[in-house]
């Protein structure tokens, strides 16, 4: 063959448009009808990633209760569409991978609060209207048992008997009312991997 600099320039400019054609899936093998979108027939949900302090916005795309895909949210000031390893991974809170390499439910999710009673070593499960009743209730009985109104002459109104640690999954508007909570009932032990 005989090769010119305008041919192989030419030659140069058709291999890197097919490459980069074929990277973002216009190729003809990868636009296979048989391969419907991952997305189809799910509910978009914008949510906050669970894993650290920075509180990346999620969008997750659930079909029958299930998360069958993650992407960064682009419109979430935080990351703009960006996700970190872990983030990218939340795929994985509802599917693993079994020994052949197809996606099924993870059944190590847990989907219901569970409590171990006093005396016993096993879990059990609840509904969430009883847990939440069950934490309203002590909480309220652990403040009043231990509330501190006065030291050393010094109004003080606090408990140092039940500390609060927040979560990576709240978003801002969640932590501006555990914060309300918090200092409305006179906890002062709180903390939150984010400091929030
Ligand atoms: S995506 Fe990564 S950086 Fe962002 S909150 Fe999750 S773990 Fe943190």
């Amino acid at each position: 063959m005989d090769l010119t600099r305008r041919s192989f320039l030419k030659l140069a400019g058709a291999t890197t448009a097919a490459a980069t054609l074929t990277g973002v899936g216009l190729n003809k093998a990868s636009a296979s009808p048989s391969e419907p979108l991952r997305i189809k027939y799910t509910k978009e949900i914008h949510t906050v990633c669970t894993f650290c302090g920075v509180g990346c916005g999620v969008i997750c795309n659930v079909r029958d209760g299930i998360i069958v895909n993650t992407e960064g949210d682009p419109d979430h000031p935080m990351n703009e569409g960006t996700l970190c390893p872990k983030g990218v991974s939340h795929y994985n809170l509802s599917y693993v991978y079994d020994t052949k390499g197809n996606p099924v439910p993870n059944p190590n999710r847990l989907t219901k609060p569970l409590i171990r009673r006093p005396g016993a070593s096993d879990w059990e499960e609840l509904e969430w209207d009883e847990a939440l009743e069950i934490a309203a209730r002590r909480y309220k009985e652990t403040r009043d048992d231990h509330f501190i109104q006065q030291e050393n002459g010094v109004t003080v109104n606090r408990t140092d008997a039940i500390s609060w640690l927040g979560s990576a999954f709240c978003n801002n508007e969640e932590n501006y009312l555990f914060k309300k909570i918090i200092h409305s009932t006179g906890l002062v032990n709180f903390d939150h991997c984010a400091r929030l």
